[in-house]
């Protein structure tokens, strides 16, 4: 059984692949391709709004089918860094600045060359 540990790790590894894209780049293709944007440009929330559900499901559920969730993690933790908040690259925020932490150590330990 992986460990949480052991997960954000894996997370945080998959993501060097983005680690010499530059943010421009990152942005635009969350703003074209991201699953949610319609939502956000329609102001329209999803039909489960209203229901009473964890950061964590909404998180699952509204990047379900999204197909650039890893851009948009990297943007995130490169933008918002560990005061991201919300939903955003498929995990809670909890998830996120968990991934944070093993993020930025590979990051200044340069091991995304
Ligand atoms: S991963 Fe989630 S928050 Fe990010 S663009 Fe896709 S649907 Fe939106």
């Amino acid at each position: 059984m992986v460990s949480p540990e052991d997960y954000y790790e894996v997370v945080a590894a998959e993501l060097d692949r983005y680690a010499k894209v530059p943010d421009e780049v990152l942005l635009e293709i969350v703003t074209r391709d991201g699953a949610c944007m319609w939502l956000r440009a329609n102001e329209d929330g999803p039909e489960w709004e209203d229901e009473e559900i964890t950061d964590r499901d909404a998180a699952a559920r509204l990047c379900a089918d999204c197909p650039i969730r890893g851009v948009c993690l990297e943007l995130e933790l490169r933008t918002a860094g560990e005061n991201t908040v919300g939903v955003w690259g498929g995990l809670s925020q909890e998830d996120r600045r968990q991934v944070f932490q093993a993020w930025r150590a590979r990051r200044e330990g340069g091991e995304t060359s």
